[in-house]
C-alpha cells in the first residue's frame, strides 16, 4: 500500500492508497457479513469521498468494483459528481451518489439533481421541499430519514420519539416513500446501543434500509443489521 502525501499526480497514481484500502475493506466487510449469517450483497458499501478531490477520488472509481458514493455537501458534490459520472460512464459504471451531509431546503432542487440517494430528511420543511423539487424533476433519489439516536441537541435527526409521527408524515402529508433509516451515534459513546435503537424504529415502521456504521465501529453495525456503511478516513485517509 502506498502512502505517498498529496501532491498533485496523475489521475491514475492513486496518490492516497485508496484503492488497496478500499478493495480490503470491501472484502473485510463481505467476511463479516458472513460470520454474522448474512448475506454480503446484503451491506453496501459507501465510500466517502468528502473534502478529497475529483483526482483522488477518480482511482477507487476507476480500479476497482466501487460505484457507490457519498458525500456530506451539496455544493462539494456538485463541482465533483457531474464530471466524476461522466468519466465513470465512459467506461461504463454507473455511479450511485449519496448525500449524508445536512441538507437546507433552499437546496433541495440541487440535491434532487445531484443524488441518488438522500439520507438526511429530517424534518417537515425538507420533506415539503424534497417532494415538490422531485415532481419538479421528475427524479425520485432513494429516501432516507436521519434519526438523532443519541438525542444531541446541535446534532441533526429526528428525535426518537419523534421518529414514528415524522415517518407517518412523510408518507401521508408529503407523498413520500422512505426506504431507510440513517444515524450518527454520539462521539465516545458505545454505538451498539444507537444501532439497536435505529433498527427498532425501522421495523416497527416497516422499513427495509439501515444506513449505520462508519470507520471505527462498521462490524458492529454490519453486525446489527447494518444494509449501508459510510466509510470515509478508512478509505482516503485522515480528512485534513
Ligand atoms: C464523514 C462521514 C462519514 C464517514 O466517516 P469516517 O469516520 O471517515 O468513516 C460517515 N457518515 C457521515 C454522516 C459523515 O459525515
Amino acid at each position: 500500500m502506498t502512502t505517498a502525501g498529496r501532491g498533485p499526480q496523475s489521475d491514475a497514481a492513486d496518490s492516497l492508497g485508496a484503492t488497496a484500502r478500499l478493495e480490503d475493506l470491501r472484502a473485510a466487510i463481505a467476511a463479516r457479513a458472513r460470520d454474522c449469517a448474512r448475506d454480503p450483497a446484503s451491506v453496501t458499501l459507501i465510500a466517502v469521498a468528502k473534502t478529497f478531490s475529483a483526482e483522488e477520488v477518480w482511482p477507487t472509481i476507476a480500479r476497482g468494483e466501487q460505484t457507490v458514493f457519498g458525500e456530506n455537501r451539496v455544493q462539494e458534490a456538485k463541482s465533483k459528481w457531474p464530471d466524476l459520472r461522466a468519466r465513470a460512464a465512459a467506461i461504463g459504471k454507473q455511479i450511485e451518489l449519496h448525500l449524508i451531509g445536512p441538507l437546507q431546503s433552499n437546496k433541495a432542487r440541487e440535491a434532487v439533481e445531484l443524488f441518488d440517494a438522500i439520507e438526511t430528511v429530517d424534518r417537515d420543511k425538507i420533506a415539503g421541499a424534497l417532494a415538490e423539487a422531485m415532481a419538479k424533476a421528475g427524479k425520485r433519489p432513494r429516501l432516507f430519514v436521519e434519526i438523532n439516536t443519541g438525542g444531541e441537541a446541535q446534532k441533526a435527526g429526528v428525535a426518537p420519539q419523534e421518529a414514528d409521527a415524522f415517518l407517518a408524515r412523510c408518507r401521508d402529508v408529503h407523498g413520500l416513500t422512505i426506504e431507510g433509516l440513517m444515524c450518527v451515534p454520539p462521539v465516545g459513546e458505545q454505538a451498539s446501543p444507537h444501532f439497536a435503537l435505529l433498527k427498532l424504529i425501522a421495523r416497527r415502521n416497516g422499513i427495509a434500509h439501515l444506513s449505520m456504521g462508519m470507520s471505527g465501529d462498521w462490524p458492529l453495525a454490519v453486525q446489527l443489521g447494518a444494509t449501508h456503511v459510510r466509510i470515509g478516513s478508512a478509505i482516503y485517509g485522515s480528512r485534513a
